[in-house]
């Protein structure tokens, strides 16, 4: 599934490419998991202007409104200026002066979706109740701590839930519990001051490693999942289970949590 990370580094990969051009035709493919909201042709002839990021929903803004896009389970967003005719999984097509922003999800539960601005109508429904950015300053410890308070879910559920900080995803959540040595079934409520400046310590710390992996991979950027995987491959203990801890060399176990895998070492992750 497409993270945070990959979400944003799609973004870079096109936002300043798009920037400028204007919309040439649209071309709906199979219905996705939200229809489009509006007549396709309104939009042919309008400028392209910002392309900006909310958790894991791209807005890109047009001269009226704008279209908030999501790359569901397994989407993936490619802008070119020789995308050819589209295949059996390419679902949406953003035809303009400067390329074609292409939407490929096999699965559809991704979604384009058009709105008259962020903050309002169908956008500012699918946005509300997002956490705070992981890079806003905002995001610290304190306000992790507050926003735990009351809160009986285990810690590495609350990461996921996405209502404190976005971004924390399975793979992301699981290292950010690694490096800050929390155990990721210790009760939310429990979480102590000091440790919760640590865990939002990590949080950024391990996002901001996938989006430099991600920026050292941009130029030969196909598709989002590969980034997912890249890193996995460096990551400290998830996927690990049964080997050895990088940190303190005891074994990684791999649990379930709310049908998810997790993996933690008991060895030097405390509740
Ligand atoms: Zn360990």
């Amino acid at each position: 599934m497409p993270e945070l990370p990959e979400v944003e580094v799609t973004r870079q990969s096109f936002a300043m490419r798009i920037r400028g051009a204007r919309v040439d035709a649209v071309r709906l493919g199979k219905p996705l998991r939200w229809p489009l909201g509006c007549d396709p042709e309104s939009l042919v002839s309008q400028a392209v202007g910002d392309v900006t990021r909310r958790g894991k929903y791209l807005w890109l803004a047009l001269e009226r409104g704008g279209l908030l896009m999501h790359l569901g389970m397994s989407g993936s967003l490619a802008f070119s200026t020789a995308s050819g005719s589209p295949g059996p999984h390419d679902h949406f097509d953003l035809v303009t002066s400067h390329g074609t922003l292409r939407l490929t999800d096999p699965r559809r539960f991704g979604a384009v979706v058009w709105s008259s601005a962020p903050d309002a109508g169908v956008a500012a429904k699918l946005l509300a109740g997002l956490g705070l950015e992981p890079f806003d300053p905002a995001f610290d410890g304190a306000h992790l701590h507050a926003a735990l308070r009351g809160r009986r879910v285990a810690i590495k559920q609350a990461l996921l839930g996405g209502e404190i900080v976005v971004g924390a995803g399975n793979i992301y959540a699981c290292e950010a519990l690694f490096e800050a040595r929390i155990d990721p079934r210790t009760r939310s409520d429990r979480l102590s001051r000091p440790r919760c400046d640590r865990l939002a310590d990590a949080v950024r710390q391990t996002l901001a490693r996938a989006l430099e992996l991600g920026g050292s991979t941009l130029r030969d950027f196909r598709d989002a999942h590969g980034m997912a995987g890249e890193f996995q491959l460096q990551a400290r203990v998830y996927g690990r289970e049964g080997q050895s801890c990088v940190r303190c060399g005891g074994s990684v176990r791999r649990i379930v949590q709310g049908q998810r895998a997790t993996f933690f070492c008991p060895g030097c992750q405390r509740r």
